[in-house]
């Protein structure tokens, strides 16, 4: 053995204890959907990809009652006086506000400044409900005006336009200062709006863009932002540029003189996208490799505590992820010792394995399709040979 194949033999023996769990086999085959790519560190159908985590979800909102967040949310207000805890006055030092718990809202108290999450996040999707005053004053911007600062820099605006005209960038739900909504699906004033919002911060790298970061939301269940991709900060009369922004930052409320009332705050972080290191969907060449390098690795380490078919199996199915010189001789290897054993035995006891040696041959003829292992290997034959020898070809047709 050479000394690069040795190291990668000592590697395999030595590699750490598979991370991921068994396969449950009702998922479905290896060998199965096209193969991952330069872009794609999964196959079509993987059943190696992580399956999604569980939520308990929530109940929705009624006018007069709201809902349960999902299990996994974060509740920044839930209507009891004690969650005022988890807000402080924006102001430089923080410390309490002076916005109030009523009736299970928390309402602005004019004049009293913004207040912000002690919560620091970035890309989350939030859940917030808000009702502009029921008597209904002023117009315009002046007409139930607040705000969801998310990161505490661009505005999602709040403000009664019911029935009420404002400009349109400036609109409730609009991105302030950026873009308005595709709709007005709001509830009279003094009724609760449901908003929920899908944040994604921009994402910078040595100073160029890599992704600009967008807003989707939904007012009452109806698509008021579409995808919109962030313009900087936006903002009062001034046009703002793209740019980083922080890693985190808390959620601010807006105090801009009206008693608007929020109830039922929580968010979810969400994960990294690819362009933050996510190995989800389409990742950048280097990436997939290093994702498809660490599937193998873990499949060779679960390999090594298998046995027979099992094995021969699992470390085949890692060439789907990496060819890999060591391991590729591995798998000859364990077919060779796996064609020999089946050499000369009675064809009722080769029927009895029908399933088990089709399998093998399965995986064999997928790998050679997809070039991973070279066609015409002395088990690709021997297998060959059995399915012609017990009329197996016919039969699966
Ligand atoms: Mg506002």
């Amino acid at each position: 053995m050479n000394p690069s194949l040795r190291s990668a033999a000592l590697a395999l023996l030595t590699a750490p204890v598979f991370a991921a769990a068994p396969v449950p086999l009702s998922i479905g085959p290896a060998f199965y959907g096209d193969p991952p790519d330069e872009t794609h560190p999964w196959g079509i159908h993987d059943r190696n990809r992580p399956q999604p985590p569980r939520v308990v979800a929530g109940t929705p909102s009624l006018p007069g009652q709201p809902g349960r967040p999902p299990a996994d949310a974060i509740v920044l207000f839930d209507g009891s006086a004690s969650a005022l805890a988890n807000w402080e006055s924006d102001g430089k030092e923080g410390g309490p506000t002076k916005w109030i718990v009523r009736d299970g809202a928390l309402e602005c108290v004019p004049k009293s400044g913004y207040i912000r999450s002690k919560a620091r996040f970035g890309d989350c999707q939030l859940h917030v409900e808000w009702a502009a005053p029921r008597e209904v004053k002023g117009n315009s911007q002046g007409r139930g005006n607040s705000g969801i600062f998310l990161m505490g820099l661009v505005e999602v605006q709040v403000l009664d336009n019911h029935e009420s005209p404002t400009y349109a960038d400036g609109f409730a739900n609009s991105v302030y200062g950026t873009n308005p909504p595709l709709a007005n699906p709001l509830h009279p004033p003094g009724e609760f709006q449901q908003v929920d919002i899908i944040f994604r911060r921009p994402v910078y790298r040595d100073g160029r863009v890599v992704d600009p970061g967008y807003l989707t939301v939904f007012c009452n269940g109806v698509l008021v932002q579409d995808h919109t991709p962030l313009e900087g900060q936006g903002g009062h009369m001034r046009r703002t540029k793209p740019g980083p922004f922080p890693e985190s930052g808390p959620l601010k409320l807006q105090d801009h003189g009206n008693p608007v009332r929020f109830r039922n705050i929580w968010y979810r972080p969400l994960p990294p996208r690819s362009s933050e290191g996510g190995t989800d969907g389409a990742l950048t060449p280097a990436a997939t490799t290093a994702k498809r390098r660490a599937t193998a690795a873990d499949l060779r380490s679960d390999a090594e505590q298998r046995q027979g078919t099992e094995r021969l199996l699992r470390l085949a199915e890692s060439l789907v992820y990496e060819s890999e010189p060591a391991a590729t001789k591995r798998v000859e290897e364990l077919a060779t010792t796996y064609t020999i054993g089946l050499k000369g035995l009675p064809s009722t006891e080769l029927e009895s394995r029908k399933g088990e040696i089709l399998g093998v041959l399965r995986a064999f003829r997928y790998l050679i399709k997809h070039g991973k292992l070279a066609a015409g290997s002395a088990p690709q034959r021997e297998l060959e040979r059995i399915e012609r020898a017990q009329a197996w070809e016919e039969k699966k047709k």
